[in-house]
């Protein structure tokens, strides 16, 4: 078995089992993108993007591949994450929106204008514990009709939006990124990291994830927690004991909270985003360009995912 684990500091040795390899669980995608576990279906649900759907991988096929098409077309979903009832919230390239699947199958749209001006692309989401959506609106989306529907942007900046699901109350909480992209919070919400992607397309754009102070729904400190040292941050999920994890071109990085390095998992794809999932949340998934990966840890996820 090749070695898929990379140490860059000795405390990483404890957080994976040498012997658990990665798992292709699929492959088949255009990008794939927004994994996001159900643990109650026992199932993975992410996006490819570029063939408009999300796709749905079960442990408990009988045959096949285990996949499944969740919805289709998917107006380009990207990002996904579920609330505190257990529903579906998607960031949609294609219709520029933030919705939510109700227990029916019907979509609820939960934002897609903020003063008045269509949002960019919404990319990914994090719920916070009071309900608030809270969501990044880079330009992807509308770059080219690959993965959404080529426009000029309405909003003049990229910003990271918090909103409230119940009223669509949209606030913009932050507004100085290049191109935001993946976000979580620290396990006890006081933190809020922020991926910042702008190097896909501007070599000179730093490929470094940030950090805010979280209080009454407002950020506080903005600072630099950390660079990707190959390729870029794009999604990012913290563990139970505040560490994060962040894609990158080789694979996914781990660093301590206070921002070294650990190490890696080496992926032999482009990975775009993770997040935890299983019965013990002990697993993690990776969605990496055509595939999916898993790999079981020693850590678990810290929230929902
Ligand atoms: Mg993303």
């Amino acid at each position: 078995m090749p070695n898929i684990y990379e140490t860059h500091d000795p405390k990483f040795a404890a957080l994976f089992v040498g012997s658990a390899g990665l798992d292709q669980l699929y492959t088949g995608a255009r990008w794939a993108e927004g994994p996001v576990w159900f643990d109650d279906l026992n199932c993975l649900l992410f996006s490819d993007i570029p063939n408009q759907r999300i796709l749905c991988w079960s442990p408990n096929a009988l045959s096949g591949d285990g996949v499944s098409v969740f919805r289709q077309p998917s107006h380009f979903a990207n990002g996904h994450s579920r609330d505190r009832q257990g529903r579906l919230v998607s960031c949609e390239h294609g219709a520029r929106r933030v919705t939510r699947t109700e227990p029916d199958g019907t979509i609820t749209v939960i934002v897609d204008r903020y003063e008045g001006k269509r949002l960019n692309s919404p990319n990914d989401l994090v719920v916070h514990s009071d309900g608030s959506i809270w969501f990044t609106d880079p330009t992807y989306g509308i770059l080219s009709d690959y993965e959404g529907y080529r426009a000029e942007p309405e909003q003049a900046v990229r910003n990271l939006f918090r909103c409230d699901p119940a009223s669509g109350a949209i606030v913009s909480v932050a507004d100085d990124f290049g191109q935001p992209n993946g976000l979580c919070f620290s396990p006890d919400e006081r933190l809020l990291y922020v991926a910042d992607s702008a190097a896909s397309h501007d070599p000179t754009a730093p490929p470094h994830i940030r950090v805010f102070d979280v209080a009454d729904g407002k950020l506080g400190n903005g600072r630099v927690f950390s660079h990707i040292n190959n390729g870029f941050p794009d999604g990012i999920r913290c563990d139970t004991a505040g560490r994060l994890w962040s894609s990158a071109a080789d694979g996914v990085h781990c660093f301590d909270p206070d921002g070294t390095l650990l190490g890696k998992v080496l992926v032999p794809e482009t990975v775009a985003n993770l997040c935890f999932g299983g019965p013990r949340r002990n697993r993690m998934f990776i969605t990496a360009t055509t595939s999916v990966y898993a790999v079981y840890l020693t850590v678990t996820g810290a929230q929902m995912p």
